[in-house]
């Protein structure tokens, strides 16, 4: 008997107003990036997050609680490791205890956000390899990676955008390694 090939799809949801553009180079990007097959599918539809998760005061979104909100979105398409949900936010966000956050991942939920508003550039080559960098680095947390010590792999932890440009947007040996292993257990 022929065993299906698995496969894992990764949804990415616009939220407010990304540019087509950098759903498509994320769309193209991403799966050769990781050492399994994947399928990206771009929602091309726009949500909305509630106001209620807007903080007036500090001009930020809540990023656990928009995680949280996107995950129950797609509660009905959510398979662990099989279909994830990547929400690309045109604004920026928080969580209680830091001023800001490049992204999240709930990988108990299968979800994850990356927040463009600080990884704009006047250059739009650094921009887009920053959005890359911060989209794979949340995604490896939903396969189930933690952050690696070596600063030039995409699961190092960034503070900073310096920290997010002194990275490759590459897993290291190790952290491809383990991703393949978590992977294969599934199988
Ligand atoms: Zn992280
Ligand atoms: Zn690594």
């Amino acid at each position: 008997m022929l065993k299906e090939k698995s496969r894992i799809d990764i949804i990415l949801q616009p939220v407010g107003a990304v540019a087509l553009d950098d759903l498509l180079w994320l769309k193209e990007k991403i799966p050769q990036k990781l050492p399994f097959d994947v399928k990206v599918l771009v929602n091309m539809w726009k949500v909305q997050p509630p106001l209620s998760l807007y903080d007036w005061k500090r001009m930020q979104y809540r990023a656990d609680n928009m995680a949280l909100w996107l995950s129950r979105l797609y509660s009905k398409l959510i398979r662990p490791l099989q279909t994830l949900v990547l929400g690309i936010v045109d604004s920026d966000g928080f969580v209680p205890g830091l001023n800001f956050v490049f992204g999240i991942a709930l990988p108990s939920r299968s979800t994850g956000l990356v927040f463009l508003r600080r990884l704009k550039s006047k250059s739009l080559e650094v921009y887009k390899e920053r959005v890359l960098k911060e989209s794979l680095h949340e995604l490896g947390h939903l396969f189930g990676l933690s952050h690696c010590p070596n600063p030039r792999c995409v699961m190092s932890f960034s503070n900073s955008l310096e920290d997010v440009d002194k990275k490759r947007a590459e897993f290291c040996e190790q952290c491809s390694e383990k991703l393949k292993n978590i992977l294969s257990s599934l199988l």
